[in-house]
């Protein structure tokens, strides 16, 4: 990427972004009378650290990359929300995104008013970079890529996706939310080779943290400073500041839960088949859920409501007509889907 400026939104580039309290004072004090913040209930009384930057340092730690090269928002979704308003200009510009995909990236273009282009994946799920780059046209900011995908559950190809960012001049999104899920290795240590590439990761999963909202987006300081200059001044509560800070000093905790899911992952591949009609197919998947073609996905879905059991109807996707989007759960959770299938009776 030559100059970040010509793709940014002009607006953007030239603003001047809310300066807080608490980015104003550095150092320690031991009165605060500058937030008009209430006295009492300490230490929930006090806004947050908005760059929230002890949690970035752990999660630095961990990752390998610098601090100043991390967004942390209210879940992926606002890193998504974020990419569009920072480079993409409503009513003009477009981006070109691989299809099936996570629904969020059309939602938000939709939101935003941005031209969104699908690129359909092949029979099998991979993507033909050529075709996707062939879909790019002058009005392209940004490309939409999500490896493992939701909700195929597969990986696309290392040099696929090497592919799309060396063909591909604008920004390129690289979602990962699952990542942790696979045995295949994070585009994280590529980001100084692509300075046109943002990785999207987030504690939902792996780390078993849907509730507190907490997604991370890894790129190029420059791109990681549009991102702080267009957020919510505290778009991550305390309350999350610390318990994902305590979550993520437990990294040893989410490796046993990881193995636990994967286990559950391989036992489901191996015990669907008795518990599905005969034509169904189980794709590969490199995520915490499964994708099956099972016919009626309808009709199983309603019957699994019935037992109590809730799974993702994927019937009206492009190219999972037919399936469900199975999670892994606990091995009692996985019995009473199992046990459930099989008291279906087309
Ligand atoms: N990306 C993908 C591919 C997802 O499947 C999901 C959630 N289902 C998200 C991002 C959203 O993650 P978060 O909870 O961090 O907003």
């Amino acid at each position: 990427m030559k100059d970040l400026e010509q793709w940014v939104r002009p607006v953007i580039w030239d603003l001047k972004p809310y300066s807080s309290a608490r980015d104003e004072f550095h150092g320690s004090a031991s009165v605060f009378l500058d937030a008009n913040e209430n006295p009492y209930n300490a230490p929930y009384n006090r806004y947050p650290d908005p760059m929230q930057w002890k949690l970035k340092k752990r999660i630095s730690e961990i990752k390998k990359i610098a601090p100043e090269q991390i967004f942390l928002g209210n879940g992926s979704d606002e890193a998504i929300d974020l990419v569009y308003r920072a480079f993409c200009e409503p009513g003009i510009d477009s981006v070109v995104a691989i299809d099936p995909t996570y629904g969020m990236y059309k939602v938000a273009a939709d939101i935003n008013n941005i031209a969104y282009r699908k690129v359909p994946l092949s029979e099998t799920f991979e993507l033909d970079a050529d075709r996707l780059l062939e879909a790019v046209d002058a009005t392209t900011k940004v490309v939409f890529l999500c490896s493992p995908n939701n909700p195929t559950g597969n990986s696309l190809s290392r040099k696929t996706i090497i592919r799309v960012l060396e063909g591909f001049e604008g920004l390129v999104v690289l979602d990962e939310a699952y990542i942790d899920f696979s045995s295949g290795s994070s585009f994280l240590g590529s980001l100084k080779e692509y300075p046109n590439l943002i990785v999207l990761q987030t504690l939902s999963k792996a780390w078993g943290a849907a509730g507190i909202r907490l997604g991370m987006a890894f790129a190029s300081p420059e791109i990681i400073h549009l991102f702080n200059k267009i957020k919510y001044p505290y778009n991550v509560n305390q309350l999350t500041q610390e318990f994902a800070y305590d979550l993520l000093r437990r990294e040893d905790r989410m490796k046993e839960q990881l193995i636990c899911i994967l286990k559950e992952r391989t036992r489901l591949q191996k015990e669907l088949p008795d518990c599905l009609p005969f034509m169904s197919r189980i794709y590969a998947t490199d995520a915490n859920f499964i994708l099956v073609y099972v016919g009626d996905a309808n009709g199983i879905y309603t019957h699994l409501v019935e037992k109590g059991v809730i799974v993702r109807n994927r019937n009206t996707v492009t190219l999972c007509n037919g399936c469900l989007r199975i999670t892994v759960g606990t091995k009692e959770e996985n019995d009473a889907l199992l046990d459930a299938l099989k008291q279906y009776q087309p």
